[in-house]
């Protein structure tokens, strides 16, 4: 309580009358936040440039007991996301990152991993690392920090290692299985997907750039995800259904 101040990466930035805005932020510390930015729309206020999605900030805010939105007094930029602003892939894609962590971040609950995630993988892309996979990299890991990734190597009904066959994803279930207690329906996860996900769990995203996976692969990772998040979310993310329907327009 009281006056607070932390480094955060921005989520969302909405408008809120003619004059304020309301910033969503994540910090390690407190998670996810939500806080009012008094003038922020007007001409020449201190806020300024400053409030732009998935930028990093130094932000000092004030928060009263009880009350669900803090007042912020104050946002410093550390860096931009500008590469994710330049084009309207990009714009999709910070949306998308973004969405995932005000679905599964936190109020008032240390976000150390998520926050490590989303900073790592802004780096990567700032870096050149390749959109598809460090997208694909990211949802995986979103769901691995949620505790709901299913294991990509043992089969959890048996205790068995998947066989080189590979491993099926029953409909609408969150769990990979063997192809003898998975049964024939479902989606088949081959093993070139279950080793890449084993690669995921344990190495960096510059790494996995320098040994790129087939586009294949990647399209079954993001398959294996959606199904995952949508299990556990019970809906779907509305970036991921925007991203379809734009980029299917062009
Ligand atoms: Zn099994």
């Amino acid at each position: 309580m009281g006056l607070q101040t932390a480094e955060a990466l921005i989520l969302d930035v909405r408008d809120l009358h003619d004059r304020d805005r309301i910033v969503t932020f994540l910090t390690r510390e407190h998670g996810k936040k939500s806080g009012v930015a008094k003038g922020a729309r007007v001409k020449h206020s201190r806020f300024g440039g400053q409030l732009q999605p998935l930028a990093k900030v130094q932000v000092t805010w004030y928060e009263r007991e009880g009350r669900d939105l803090v007042r912020i007094s104050s946002v410093e930029l550390v860096s931009t996301a500008h590469l994710l602003q330049s084009d309207l892939e990009g714009l999709l894609l910070g949306s998308y990152l973004a969405d995932h962590l005000l679905e599964f971040a936190q109020e008032e609950e240390a976000s150390d991993h998520l926050y490590r995630l989303l900073d790592s993988t802004l780096q990567a892309l700032a870096a050149g690392v390749e959109r598809d996979l460090a997208t694909r990299y990211f949802e995986t890991w979103v769901l691995r920090i949620a505790g709901v990734f299913p294991a990509p190597h043992v089969c959890p009904s048996c205790g068995r290692s998947f066989p080189p066959e590979g491993a099926v994803l029953p409909r609408s279930g969150e769990t990979m299985l063997c192809l003898d207690c998975g049964g024939p329906s479902g989606f088949a996860v081959a093993p070139e997907t279950l080793e890449l996900l084993c690669r995921m769990g344990r190495e960096s995203l510059p790494v996995m750039a320098g040994r790129p996976p087939a586009p294949g692969v990647l399209r079954q990772v993001e398959a294996v995800c959606t199904q995952v998040r949508r299990a556990f979310l019970q809906r779907e993310l509305r970036s991921y259904d925007v991203i379809h329907t734009t980029l299917a327009r062009l």
